[in-house]
């Protein structure tokens, strides 16, 4: 049944769609009956640069195979135009794939201001532009999927990247808070954290490894969260790629009830360490309202010893 997943009259609009996963998901949502924009600035990994040529090929593909798209040269920081060239097409669009991206790898201590403020306005201002563009149209016709793309480097860390890293688990919380808001509006808002063999990744991953990272791995779970048949599943974080799909979630160890008063020292929390980082039962935390009911008990509890 999901080999029929198909998005015939629905605009999708997916960012930094020249190459990379941009492109697959691109070919895959066209090969589906959508009307595709394929954004895409055309510049190197780094950042450097624009041509007009990388969207025009994936353009020129879709087109060759049946399917309608058109082509859009911004750059994500200006989400407005993007947004325009799907309204002014195809008049409407139904799913934003935030997607396009850079690399300023460097070690934090040779990190510039400039290294910083560029990734910052690709991945953050860029994934708020366009959803905020798409968001009015979402909300006026009650329908909306929203991809955006995080990193394991967000996540987990990873060595040369903290202004990567700090954009990309950026994603995350920006998703979630438009999952709450959009909920009533039927705007379902995920994040994918993929793995997929691009210009991105051919220097620091083997060969072998990448050739079992292709990013056509990668679009299926895009195409489920981003069909209508998908009704409920958002505000989600899922690792994708070669083969795995997995949803992730924050863990709560714990704890430490502590009583909030002049006892609440140092000494008090490391007499309660273990506690602290007990991570044995854990619960599954998903917002603050989940621990008001423990702020309550420990005003209860005795001084702390
Ligand atoms: P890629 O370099 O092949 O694709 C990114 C595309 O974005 C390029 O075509 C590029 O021209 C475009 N782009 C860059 N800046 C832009 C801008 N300002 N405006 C419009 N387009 C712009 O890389 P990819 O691996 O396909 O990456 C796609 C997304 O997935 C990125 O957000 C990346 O951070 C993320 N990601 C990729 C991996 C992976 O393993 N490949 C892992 C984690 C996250």
């Amino acid at each position: 049944m999901g080999d029929q997943l198909r998005f015939d009259g629905q605009t999708v609009v997916v960012t930094g769609a020249g190459g990379g996963l941009g492109k697959a998901y691109a070919t895959f949502f066209g090969s589906r009956g959508a009307n595709i924009v394929v954004n895409d600035l055309g510049g190197s990994f780094k950042g450097e640069g624009k041509s007009t040529k990388a969207a025009d090929v994936v353009v020129d593909e879709i087109k060759s195979k049946g399917g309608k798209a058109v082509a859009n040269y911004d750059s994500v920081e200006n989400g407005d135009a993007i947004i325009e060239t799907a309204i002014k097409n195809f008049g409407r669009i139904d799913v934003l794939i935030n997607n396009a991206g850079i690399l300023r790898d460097v070690s934090f201590k040779n990190m510039t201001d400039a290294d910083w403020d560029l990734i910052m306005k690709v991945h953050v201002k860029g994934a708020y532009k366009c959803a905020r563009a798409a968001w009015p149209h979402f909300r006026k016709q009650k329908y909306g999927r929203l991809i955006s793309t995080a990193s394991a480097a967000g996540l987990f860390g990873s060595f040369g990247q903290c202004n990567y890293s700090a954009a990309k688990l950026s994603q995350v919380g920006f998703t979630e808070t438009l999952a709450k808001e959009g909920a009533k509006y039927n705007i379902l808002c995920n994040t994918i954290a993929p793995i997929a063999a691009s210009r991105m990744t051919s220097t620091v991953m083997p060969p072998d490894v990448l050739e079992n990272l292709k990013p056509d791995w990668v679009v299926p779970l895009v195409a489920v969260l981003a069909h209508s048949s998908n009704t409920s599943e958002t505000g989600g974080i899922f690792e994708v790629g070669g083969g795995h799909v997995a949803k992730l979630r924050w863990e709560r160890a714990k704890g430490a009830l502590l009583r909030a008063d002049d006892s609440l020292t140092p000494g008090a929390i490391l007499s309660k360490w273990e506690n602290v980082r007990d991570f044995s039962q854990p619960e599954h935390a998903s917002g603050v309202a989940d621990f008001l009911d423990l702020l309550e008990q420990a005003q209860k509890l005795p001084r702390n010893p």
